[in-house]
């Protein structure tokens, strides 16, 4: 077994389309992750619930059940990283899908170094004991009436469990942890991403977008316009 095979991770791609599945399936397969394909969107939901991948790709036009009616509903019960492909130059497609809680898209035609990349940069994000060496960080970060569990990459509000997902919650702990100051788009970007998304800042506002709405007025993050925004402490 080689280094890259010893942490197997289980990569589901729902995709009707068999040239581009098989294309990712056989680059995934070469970096060590283990790869299950579904060429419906009503099976990928099936074997995504029953097999508990580590990340799903899903496409956006698929038979069956499309893209964003499977990430809406795997939304409802899981925090599974989710990489939507869209076709080119869609944005309407990107949009909703970050707002119906995918954590990144590709677009297609893609270089399979992108995708491997992007993959790797969620799993990354999405596993704390990944992101500090050191271990579990047992910081809490309290604002108010919400509290953010870092180690756990729990949020709660009024002791309610407040569901995010992996970009929402670095999104927010990374405006709490600078609370007063404004964070621009780009830095927002930069940190939470990792890398800048060819100015694509309507990324950003519509995580902001989703904050609001789920954590209410337990946590008032403001436009600053035409720069970022920026959390202010409840009064
Ligand atoms: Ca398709």
């Amino acid at each position: 077994m080689t280094d890259t095979a010893t942490r197997a991770d289980h990569i589901l791609i729902i995709e009707d389309e068999e040239n581009i599945a098989s294309f990712a399936r056989m680059y995934l397969e070469a970096e060590g992750f283990r790869v299950s394909v579904a060429d419906r969107g009503d099976v990928g939901l099936d074997v995504a619930r029953s097999e508990h991948p580590t990340l799903v790709v899903v496409d956006l036009m698929l038979p069956g059940v499309d893209g964003f009616e499977i990430t809406r509903q795997l939304r409802t019960s899981s925090r599974i990283p989710i990489i939507m492909l869209t076709a080119r130059d869609d944005p309407i497609d990107k949009v909703v899908g970050l707002e119906m809680g995918a954590d990144d898209y590709i677009t297609k035609p893609f270089n399979p170094r992108e995708l491997i990349a992007r993959i790797r940069a969620v799993l990354r994000r999405s596993d704390p004991s990944l992101q500090d060496p050191t271990g579990p960080d047992d910081t809490v970060l309290e604002l108010g009436a919400m509290r953010i569990a870092l180690g756990g990459r729990e949020v709660e509000v009024n002791d309610e469990a407040v569901a995010l997902t992996p970009k929402e919650f670095d999104l927010l702990v990374l405006l709490v942890e600078n609370r007063g100051i404004v964070m621009t788009r780009e830095q927002l970007l930069e940190r939470v991403w990792g890398y800048t998304f060819l100015g694509d800042s309507r990324t950003i506002d519509v995580h902001i977008r989703q904050l609001r709405r789920k954590l209410g007025d337990a946590c008032q993050i403001e436009t600053v316009w035409g720069t970022g925004y920026k959390v202010v402490a409840p009064r």
